[in-house]
């Protein structure tokens, strides 16, 4: 009989991918064929909010993992359509016993919705009694929920998780080995099933659509699908970039970061992979001594890992809901005009509305301008920051629901935009780059033009003034966090 390994929108590679290793083997024992499915879901895909940018992604990967499963491993792709978002565990099933498969393998994603329908499917298995169902942890070197205080419970503070991942994985080196597809052709399945199943790569649906064919091509141009070219990425960013990482990582027009965030939230990137060749370039040290580009980056890949065992010990995170639930409370403002002028990046405050204009653009935006952007949202316009949570994942195109959330989550820190571009942006390089308007504009006055500029050059520029006054919306959010939460 054959065995099945069910791709997700997180571990779309044949390199390095738990769960694809898993299968091949299973099917090699029993001497059966190796088929992989995706199951794509428009209906998720307006759920959640996928942007355009990776909706296009991830077909485009899909394309590349297909014919390089077809072509070289004789392993067909099929791909199934889910009508709803509730029926797919049945669709899984009808499939698997259409192709007599016996096992079903996929790799875990941690979200609410996505654990129901593996539950769902495991029940529906259970009562067939002649087909399994594994799911493999493949998303991050340390299972998330796994790490824990001396006192036994998870770690919720982030320092403590950080020192005992570098401890696990110094101890444990194994955690990073690979698990490749054997060499040589699996048993072929593609002459047997192509007529049993359609294996075409899905169009964009009609709302996924960029705005235009050049749109799209730069975007794509920005961010090549595939695991080539991710693998690609991390070689350059390590000969080129990591150098700059530890001191510049914060400056915006500089940006020495790896721009991998889409490789790593499509899981068209190992984390493994991306590790060990880390640790080749640190000379086989440790994560935690030698290059301090290499400390500093993978300190970043281990936030991503506490963000995954943030959302499995707090799964209301995926649930439209922060971590800190008395913030559910807050009475938010309703200012159309805010939003609009947030969402467009012409608020009047340069460094928020650079960030913006990024994001518009690229489909992407720096760290420090996510944070900037994020606290301006929810503390100066006071807005519920889920509008803007959702705003990110309708538009970028690294979008993955436990780092955003994780980004999201409202807290008393306000940022003042003007500090942080002079701290940041020292000589408004970044700012001059993204609001045009302002590219003319010499010297301090580019971080904030209304303040100072006179009057009469101010208004040449064509530039809005802030809709707020940093002062005192600063004081209006920390107040009003004060009263609700107190009610809360
Ligand atoms: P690098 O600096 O090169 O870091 C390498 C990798 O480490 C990243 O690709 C990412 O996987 C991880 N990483 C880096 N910084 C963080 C971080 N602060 N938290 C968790 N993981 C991190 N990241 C996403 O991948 N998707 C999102 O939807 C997302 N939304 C965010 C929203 C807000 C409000 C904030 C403040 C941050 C968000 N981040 C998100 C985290 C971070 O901004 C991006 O991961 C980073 O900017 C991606 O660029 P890079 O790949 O060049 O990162």
């Amino acid at each position: 009989r054959n065995v099945l390994h069910w791709f997700r929108s997180k571990d779309i590679r044949q390199e390095d991918n738990k769960g694809l290793h898993a299968a091949s083997q299973k099917a090699r024992e029993g001497g059966g064929s190796l088929i992989s499915m995706y199951l794509f879901s428009p209906k998720d895909m307006e759920w959640h909010g996928t942007s355009p940018a990776r909706s296009d992604y991830i077909l485009e990967s899909l394309r590349i993992l297909k014919s390089q499963l077809e072509e070289k491993k004789n392993i067909p792709l099929a791909i199934l359509t889910a009508e709803g978002r509730g029926n797919k565990a049945a669709k899984v099933m009808q499939f698997a016993k259409e192709n007599d498969v016996s096992h079903i393998y996929a790799n875990m994603e941690y979200e609410v919705d996505e654990l129901r329908r593996d539950v769902d499917l495991a029940k529906k298995v259970q009562e067939e009694k002649d087909i399994s169902f594994d799911v493999l942890h493949d998303q991050t070197v340390i299972v998330p929920g796994s790490l824990h205080t001396g006192a036994g419970g998870p770690h919720k503070v982030f320092t403590r998780y950080y020192n005992d991942w570098l401890g696990v994985t110094k101890k444990d080196p194994s955690l990073l080995d690979t698990c490749p597809l054997p060499e040589g052709n699996e048993k072929s399945a593609k002459q047997a099933h192509q007529k049993l199943f359609d294996t075409t790569i899905p169009e964009l649906p009609e709302s996924k659509q960029f705005g235009s064919d050049e749109e799209r091509d730069r975007i794509r141009k920005l961010w090549p699908a595939g695991n080539k070219a991710g693998m690609q990425r991390h070689a350059d960013f390590l000969k080129q970039k990591i150098a700059d990482y530890a001191t510049h990582r914060s400056e915006a027009a500089r940006d020495p970061s790896s721009r991998l965030s889409p490789y790593f939230s499509s899981g068209i990137v190992s984390v493994r992979e991306i590790l060990r060749n880390t640790k080749k370039f640190n000379k086989d040290k440790n994560f935690d001594v030698g290059d301090v580009g290499v400390v500093s980056w993978v300190r970043e890949i281990v936030f991503r890992e506490f963000y995954r065992q943030v959302t499995v010990i707090t799964p209301h995170t995926s649930m439209n809901l922060p971590q800190n639930l008395k913030f559910d409370f807050v009475q938010w403002e309703d200012d159309e005009e805010g939003w609009k002028q947030w969402c467009e990046g012409r608020t009047g405050v340069p460094f928020i509305d650079a960030g913006m204009r990024q994001l518009n653009a690229e489909a992407y935006m720096h760290n420090r301008l996510r944070m900037n952007t994020a606290s301006y949202l929810r503390a100066n316009l006071l807005l519920d920051y889920r509008l803007g949570e959702r705003y990110f994942a309708e538009h970028l195109i690294d979008w993955d629901l436990s780092n955003n959330t994780q980004g999201w989550e409202p807290s008393y820190t306000v940022f003042n935009p003007v500090t942080q571009a002079e701290k940041h942006d020292k000589n408004g390089d970044f700012i001059r780059k993204w609001v045009p308007e302002l590219a003319g504009v010499e010297g301090k006055a580019v971080f904030m033009p209304s303040e100072r500029l006179g009057k009469e050059e101010f208004e040449r520029l064509g530039y809005p003034y802030p809709h707020v006054d940093f002062k005192e919306s600063t004081q209006r959010a920390k107040a009003r966090y004060k009263r609700d939460l107190a009610d809360a």
